[in-house]
């Protein structure tokens, strides 16, 4: 109780119980008053194991901060914190069943569970419509579920040193997204969705299994920073390994798109106008044709600010499409123009 006194002068609505080997804190103990004017509350390096219901008592609260703990529950008086906006609960044992039914119901801008015990993102996490920055690092995170893109507020996402295998499409979806932590995961292949990430200035993605990145990185044009190091990333030249011959479904749409043939909603049916909506243009700069399901996959090197060499996926639309991609990487991509992003572009690839 002393403890509790000593810290409420630290004053200007900051209550600091930090390093106090507390094993309970509870409201109760604060004057009335005190507790109206605590905007911050601190409670990292103790000994909770609970936190007590009477913390719904600090009614102004917009920042709480529950790290290094022993906590395995969120109790449902933090609900009731309206004008919370920053909780920080790193270094404690909680998990997906750790959080009340009602915790997307607060107005939060930051989010750091890092060094718990989750093994999936609580749904409830993804009802944070004006959540800014989610911290999962250090969990037991084995996917991103498609509900992440409803965060559409997210500006930081930082899920490095989980268990995650695939990264999924949704994460397109996030138009602010400017920090992707990715880094020590399982992580095999990046969606090409991701070009649609145009505020992204950093993305980690070292310590992961991947082995090329989709050509379609390239777009993306605000990137600053991307890490590779520890990848499996392919360094020679892959020859093209499967190529299903096109159906006649196939060819007849690559005619129609690559010639331009006029059509109309009411010349075809609509599962046949959807199809030719699907069409992909082939990368080739020397080819004007499209491809639909059938593609030739490629690796290709692309140089980065003129130090690295990244080995990136192409789809083309036939194996004889194969011309600027010599067998050789060294005489590639130097014997071509588009294959090099220009220095100013991408300021640190970490691949050493
Ligand atoms: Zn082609």
């Amino acid at each position: 109780m002393e403890n509790h006194e000593a810290a409420a002068v630290a004053g200007d609505g900051v209550l600091d119980f930090s390093r106090m080997s507390l094993n309970t804190f509870s409201a109760d103990s604060i004057r009335g008053e005190r507790k109206k004017e605590t905007r911050l509350l601190y409670l990292n390096y103790n000994r909770l194991s609970s936190l007590h219901p009477s913390v719904s008592l600090f009614c102004n609260l917009e920042l709480l901060d529950i790290s290094s703990n022993d906590l395995s529950t969120i109790c449902d008086g933090i609900t009731r914190l309206t004008k919370l906006r920053t909780l920080i609960a790193k270094n404690n044992r909680l998990d997906e069943f750790s959080l009340p039914k009602d915790f997307g119901s607060l107005q939060l801008e930051v989010l750091n569970f890092s060094g718990n015990r989750f093994q999936e993102i609580p749904l409830q996490c993804t009802k944070l419509l004006r959540l800014q920055s989610l911290s999962l690092g250090g969990n037991r995170l084995k996917s991103i579920p498609a509900e992440i893109e409803n965060l559409v507020s997210l500006e930081l996402l930082y899920l490095g040193g989980n268990l995650i295998s695939a990264i999924p499409p949704e994460v397109a979806n996030l138009p602010y997204l400017t920090y992707l932590v990715l880094c020590d995961n399982h992580i095999q292949s990046v969606p090409p969705q991701l070009t649609r990430l145009h505020s992204l200035r950093s993305l980690s993605l070292h310590n992961n299994l991947l082995t090329y990145l989709p050509r379609e990185i390239l777009s993306l044009v605000h990137l600053q920073e991307l890490s590779l190091r520890g990848n499996p990333l392919v360094v020679r030249f892959v020859k093209e390994m499967t190529y299903d011959p096109p159906s006649l479904l196939e060819l007849a749409g690559r005619t129609i798109k690559s010639r331009n043939i006029p059509y109309f909603p009411c010349d075809l049916p609509s599962n046949l106008l959807h199809y030719l909506d699907l069409a992909s243009k082939c990368p080739n700069p020397k080819c004007a044709g499209v491809y639909f399901d059938s593609c030739v996959r490629q690796i290709k090197f692309v140089d980065f600010c003129g130090k690295y060499r990244l080995p990136l996926m192409h789809y083309l639309c036939s194996p004889e499409c194969t011309s600027p991609c010599s067998s050789n990487p060294q005489s590639d991509a130097e014997s071509e123009d588009e294959s090099s992003v220009p220095a100013d572009r991408l300021q640190r690839v970490l691949l050493g």
